[in-house]
């Protein structure tokens, strides 16, 4: 039984254009997913992503889990022979997702990343409190978790009320991009 792919030719300039990086240097060596330390979770690694990104596989590289499994360590940026920055592409392949709305077997991953942002954006600074709550509305699970959370605001190490930074609409603006 053969499966279609759809191809998007347009992705690996958007990706390079939103990453900073020319991913066509790419000569597929495996050196980054050889380095990567949390390879061995992903479904493909950081250098089979970057074959769909140069294909077009737009779809499939949006809906890995890759994509949110990564660290941003830059292991593999460093080990690369061609300084292609691949923790800059990932960023961005996380970035499409979101705005197109693609849900991934990490989805986890990826509703921490939402609730992050959205408070920073709001405080200029995270609020643990905040996001714990945001999370448990998001995944339903209200009880995991949950004494470590009491017992750290009990301790005070967690602020019950958010506090927002002086320069909260600078860091939205920064957040925003150009
Ligand atoms: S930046 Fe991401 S893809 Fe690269 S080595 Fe680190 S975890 Fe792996
Ligand atoms: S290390 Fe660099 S050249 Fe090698 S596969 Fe990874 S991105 Fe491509």
């Amino acid at each position: 039984m053969s499966v279609l792919v759809s191809l998007d030719p347009s992705l690996r300039d958007s990706v390079n254009l939103q990453s900073h990086q020319n991913i066509s240097r790419c000569y597929d060596c495996d050196k980054c997913t050889a380095g990567c330390p949390v390879a061995y979770a992903m479904e493909y690694g950081p250098h089979r992503i970057l074959q769909m990104v140069r294909f077009g596989m737009k779809e499939t590289a949006l809906a890995s889990r890759d994509i949110w499994l990564c660290a941003g360590c830059e292991t593999c940026g460093t080990r690369c022979p061609n300084d292609v920055d691949i923790a800059h592409v990932m960023d961005a392949l996380r970035q499409m997702a979101v705005r197109e709305d693609i849900r991934n077997p990490a989805n986890d991953i990826a509703n921490f990343h939402r609730v992050y942002v959205m408070l920073i954006k709001l405080f200029g600074r995270m609020h643990e409190a905040s996001l714990m709550g945001a999370l448990k509305l998001l995944t339903r699970d209200f009880v995991s978790d949950m004494d470590a959370g009491v017992k750290l605001v009990a301790k005070g190490k967690i602020p019950i009320l958010p506090e927002r930074i002086k320069g909260a609409g600078e860091v939205r603006r920064v957040l925003k991009g150009p």
